[in-house]
């Protein structure tokens, strides 16, 4: 049997959207949120614990909490990204500190590109993810196939 090497997901036209900012970018990401928040209510927004709270606060906007990035809530939006309940994540981190979570931080930025996720890094990108055509379609993703790549694997073992 020849299995496809991508398998195809959905985004839909509503996101499931996280959003992460580490403590020096925390008011750039509200600012951001504040700025798009027409185009941000018509979709489901969570974030790290820290993140969530201070954008629900001051822009009322109902963000899902998870835990504080330092505690795990990188790995737990990763996880929700693997599950396919996250698809597009914005993610101000601080290209000038070092975090006690690095690790966990690579490990969210690998998954995600695992997943074909659209992910912003910095604002600039942000800004464009936002205003794409894309945030008002659906878009299909692409995974790669490790069905078959295990298939091959256990080709060649037996
Ligand atoms: P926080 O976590 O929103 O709880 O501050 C963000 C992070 O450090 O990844």
């Amino acid at each position: 049997m020849i299995m496809d090497e991508y398998i195809k997901f959905t985004i839909a036209k509503q996101k499931h959207i996280a959003l992460i900012a580490h403590d020096s970018k925390k008011d750039e990401m509200i600012e951001w949120v504040e700025e798009n928040k027409d185009i941000l209510k018509n979709h489901f927004l969570s974030g790290t614990g820290t993140t969530a709270r201070l954008i629900s606060e001051k822009t009322e906007l109902p963000v899902r909490a998870y835990n504080s990035g330092p505690l795990g809530g990188d790995q737990q939006i990763g996880s929700r990204i693997v599950e396919g309940n996250i698809d597009f994540v914005i993610f101000f981190w601080d290209p000038l500190e070092a975090q006690p979570h690095d690790p966990d931080v690579k490990a969210l930025l690998r998954i995600a590109a695992v997943y074909d996720i659209p992910i912003a890094n910095n604002r600039a990108t942000a800004d464009f993810l936002i205003t794409s055509r894309y945030m008002t379609e659906e878009y299909e993703r692409r995974v790669i196939n490790f069905n078959r790549i295990m298939a091959d694997r256990i080709n060649k073992m037996i």
